[in-house]
């Protein structure tokens, strides 16, 4: 039998792609290693959201062709890298056999042919357009002894964040037929599967048949499925009837992830986000008034091309006043064939120095806050689905609150169990306590 390694960079949907992938080489009787020195195949799903992520997919390839000089493995470049780059990555990197986009995981038995029989390197990675595409189902025996899973119910963007590369990389908006979600997140709940998030790159667009907010209710009432999660919406068209879908439903998990990018209306502007602050704080307070304690995450660029001291302050100020649980913060970084990326030097490029100064300043912020609300936490009692052992002291157990909120406790639940855990310490990323009986 054949083996390969798979190396994912990058968001869910990597990795939600990379266990597609899976399912197809094993059907090509391909078996996965966790080592790449043994591997037949080395396959790397890459990101391209930031140059950070191209910088360490180059560096992996680096390491993956000395393998393929001491046995031959066939190296393969998967995901919005591939997608983008297409011959050009054949060039910079001569030792790769192939290259695919996010649209070809299905036409990796075909690809992998052509590279073997026909020894020529392929590109493949022409985008699939709406009625044509099909989306993989998932194996549901690859999930057996999974607590929490991932289900993909849309793919691509149809917004131009100016920013944003992924509507180069993963093309048009198509969503999945909500028949399709529903029979797969039954299948995931038939294998003990408790908790689902589904997935996409703006899911409150979601046009596969019934609404967004039709579908996570739907999803809902499957039987055995405790916990719905989605993640990413968009807050330009996040619908009242999603909101009230928070009054309605106790198990749609009360997190929602609503990136805001800035607290500039100015930068918002220039993003091309289509909302003001003023609107984002508005859906904020209609999320909180129909779910009292939903915890808010949320997604910040600083040093946007232009941006100035007082519209990052403005972005610190509005982290304060909303007050998120937790925000993923980056750096801009210009993407090649984005507005922002192409217009940088015009707008105002701003030096990297200052970009980390910013960064750090809205971390520290944002950690102060982080902590606050988890020390809030301590004293109360907490249900958390268990997803198994601890990470850290495998005598303890892990699982997550309704909010995501992490917490490490003693106490002997099995996975899939929703234990009542007394919170008695906490830390800005993590809760601690013990179960009771
Ligand atoms: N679709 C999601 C949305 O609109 O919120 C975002 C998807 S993107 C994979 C995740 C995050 O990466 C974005 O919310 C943004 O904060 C960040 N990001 C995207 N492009 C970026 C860039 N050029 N530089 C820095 N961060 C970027
Ligand atoms: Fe990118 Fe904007 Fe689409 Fe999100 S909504 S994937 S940031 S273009």
């Amino acid at each position: 039998m054949k083996r390969y390694f798979l190396h994912t960079f990058g968001c869910q949907m990597n990795v939600s792609d990379s266990l597609r992938m899976g399912e197809v080489l094993a059907a090509l009787s391909y078996a996965p290693t966790q080592s790449c020195e043994d591997a037949d195949l080395i396959i790397l799903n890459s990101c391209a959201i930031r140059e950070k992520a191209e910088e360490k997919l180059i560096s992996a390839l680096g390491r993956y062709r000395l393998v393929k000089m001491s046995r031959q493995a066939l190296i393969g470049v998967g995901g919005c890298v591939a997608q983008q780059e297409k011959e050009r990555l054949l060039r910079r990197a001569p030792f790769v056999d192939f290259v695919f986009g996010p649209d070809a995981i299905g036409k990796l038995p075909e690809i992998l042919r052509r590279v073997e029989a026909d020894r020529i390197r392929v590109v493949e990675t022409a985008f699939v357009d709406s009625e044509q595409y099909v989306f993989a189902r998932a194996d549901p025996q690859t999930s057996r002894g999974k607590v929490t899973e991932f289900v993909t119910v849309m793919k691509g963007c149809d917004n131009v964040c100016s920013f944003c590369v992924v509507p180069h990389t993963r093309g048009r908006e198509v969503s999945r037929p909500h028949r399709e979600v529903l029979a797969e997140v039954a299948d995931l709940a038939s294998v003990g599967v408790r908790e689902v998030t589904l997935i996409g790159q703006n899911v409150n667009s979601y046009r596969g048949g019934i609404s967004f907010a039709q579908l996570l209710l739907r999803v809902a009432q499957v039987p055995d499925i405790e916990r719905v999660r989605f993640t990413t919406s968009h807050p330009h068209d996040l619908s009242d009837e999603l909101i009230d879908a928070f009054k309605e439903e106790a198990k749609i998990a009360p997190h929602f992830h609503l990136p805001v990018q800035s607290g500039s209306d100015r930068v918002l502007e220039r993003m091309r986000r289509d909302y003001t602050v003023a609107e984002y704080l508005e859906r904020l307070a209609a999320l909180r008034q129909a779910r009292p304690g939903i915890a808010v995450t949320t997604d910040i660029i600083v040093g946007f091309p232009g941006e100035t001291e007082e519209d990052f302050q403005r972005t610190l100020a509005l982290t304060r006043s909303a007050r998120f649980d937790n925000q993923f913060s980056f750096i801009f970084s210009a993407r090649p064939k984005t507005a922002a990326g192409l217009r940088e030097k015009e707008w105002g490029a701003i030096p990297r120095e200052v970009k980390v100064e910013r960064l750090e300043r809205l971390q520290k912020a944002q950690r102060q806050i982080s902590g606050e609300i988890m020390a809030e936490q301590v004293g109360e009692v907490l249900e958390v689905l268990v997803e198994g052992s601890s990470k850290f002291n495998p005598a303890k157990r892990f699982g997550r609150t309704a909010e995501n909120r992490s917490v490490n406790f003693d106490g002997g639940a099995p996975a899939g169990a929703l234990a009542r855990v007394a919170i008695e310490r906490s830390s800005p990323n993590a809760l601690a306590g013990v179960e009771l009986s």
